[in-house]
């Protein structure tokens, strides 16, 4: 008998058609004799609607009200699980995530999962019930509802299975697997069989909407095996992700391309270029719960300096009104900001062993006159800021150059 956690997301439950789908995959495994946790996201774009409804009353929301709000969306699914399940034959229990003992940290809408308290999941497993789960949600040592960043019930179903030991996390989503990049902007993108844990990690930070990338973090640490795929067309293998090296894993330089089009450009103009200055304005973001992604500081003329920084579109409010409040005294000669970005990546492990590749990816974009405005890069990855409008451009040409859709 195997443990199996299923995750479906909001396009695989978006009506009651595509719940009774969703049931009968579910019922499929159970009555192979598996023990079953699925764990759900809200329907369809429930989130987004809830989002919208909040900023019809203010721009600038209480977090922990937003996560009391947003963490709805999936408590409507899992009871409407639960219940197509019933209709069906199959004996399954929903619990939100307050329930099955989601212990998270106190950073709303999100916040990390810290622990989880498996004994509730596991006495309806015994009493052969299939175990419906609310994605995205935890609760605070405080008792606080929290959630766990947009895209958060892949996180949950893998937490889930390293938690409980399952063997097999199965993502259930609208597309059969991981692409080499966005198929739906790229037609000639092509399918992965495998991906290891690095590069998914890379591709999912770097905007890869298919994956939450924390739940990649949970997947590597505790060997969770993770399959990608689809619930329109169940029977087709997805695409695994896995330890670097397994199955005579082929290892092209670049594995994937990706855009993100979420991140803001925040610019401190006229700092003094004296130390202490970066670490009170990143210190203050990250007291106001601002996660930074790529900094860089300009080479100082006359004793001051720029300093630049990305952010989420989220929080490019949040983070001009920190960063002002710390820099003004300081004598910071002014700050700008920028939504009409993008960062463009590519990833691959093969990167590690071969030269030349970020030399390339700017020679492709040069050829397309894309401007640079940021680099960043890590052994598997080279991300850069270009102009939000070129960046379905650029993903086309670096996708064609390297050679991904051969
Ligand atoms: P769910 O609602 O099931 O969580 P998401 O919308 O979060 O699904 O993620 C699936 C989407 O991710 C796909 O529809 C696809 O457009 C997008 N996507 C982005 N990059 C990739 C990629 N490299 N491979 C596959 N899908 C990708
Ligand atoms: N419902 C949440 C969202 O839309 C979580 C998820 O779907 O994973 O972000
Ligand atoms: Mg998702």
């Amino acid at each position: 008998m195997a443990l199996v956690v299923q995750k479906f997301g909001g396009s695989s439950v978006k009506d009651v058609e595509r719940l009774q789908n969703v049931a009968r995959i579910v019922k499929g495994e159970y009555d192979k004799g598996n023990q079953v946790v699925v764990v759900v996201s809200a329907m369809g774009k429930t989130t987004d609607s809830l989002v919208a409804l909040s900023k019809q009353i203010t721009e600038t929301p209480s977090e922990r009200e937003m996560d009391m709000l947003m963490s709805t969306g999936e408590q409507v699914s899992i009871a409407l699980l639960a219940m197509t399940l019933h209709s069906i034959g199959v004996d399954a229990v929903s619990f939100t995530g307050q329930q099955v003992g989601i212990l998270t940290d106190e950073s709303h809408t999100k916040a990390r999962i810290v622990k989880i308290n498996c004994e509730r999941l596991f006495k309806a497993l015994k009493e052969n019930k299939v175990v419906i789960v609310a994605g995205f949600q935890g609760i605070d040592v405080n008792e606080n509802i929290t959630t766990l960043g947009r895209g958060g019930s892949d996180t949950t179903a893998v937490a889930i299975a390293a938690a409980a030991k399952a063997d097999i996390c199965d993502i259930y989503t609208d597309v059969d697997g991981v692409y080499t990049t966005d198929p739906r902007i790229v037609p000639e993108a092509k399918k992965l069989d495998v991906i290891t844990y690095d590069e998914m990690l890379e591709l999912a930070s770097a905007g890869a909407k298919v994956m939450h990338s924390r739940s990649i973090e949970f997947a590597k640490k505790y060997g969770v095996i993770v399959q990608v795929r689809s619930s329109y067309e169940p029977s087709v293998i997805g695409t695994f992700i896995q330890e670097e090296g397994g199955n005579n894993m082929e290892e092209p330089i670049i594995r994937g391309v990706t855009a993100y089009k979420n991140e803001a450009k925040v610019s401190v103009l006229g700092v003094p270029d004296s130390p202490g200055i970066a670490a009170k304005l990143f210190t203050a973001l990250a007291e106001a719960n601002i996660n930074v992604d790529m900094i860089i500081q300009n080479v100082s003329v006359h004793g001051s300096t720029d300093i630049s920084f990305t952010v989420s579109k989220e929080d490019l409010k949040k983070s001009i009104k920190v960063s002002e409040n710390i820099l003004t005294p300081l004598g910071a000669k002014g700050l700008t900001y920028d939504e009409n970005v993008a960062k463009v990546s590519i990833v691959g492990v093969g990167m590690k062993s071969h030269s030349g590749v970020a030399a390339k990816m700017f020679g492709v974009l040069s050829e397309k006159l894309i401007n640079i405005q940021m680099i960043s890069t890590s052994e598997i990855k080279i991300s850069v800021v270009i102009d939000i409008n070129k960046a379905d451009e650029a993903v086309k040409a670096l996708h064609e150059k390297f050679g991904l859709g051969e």
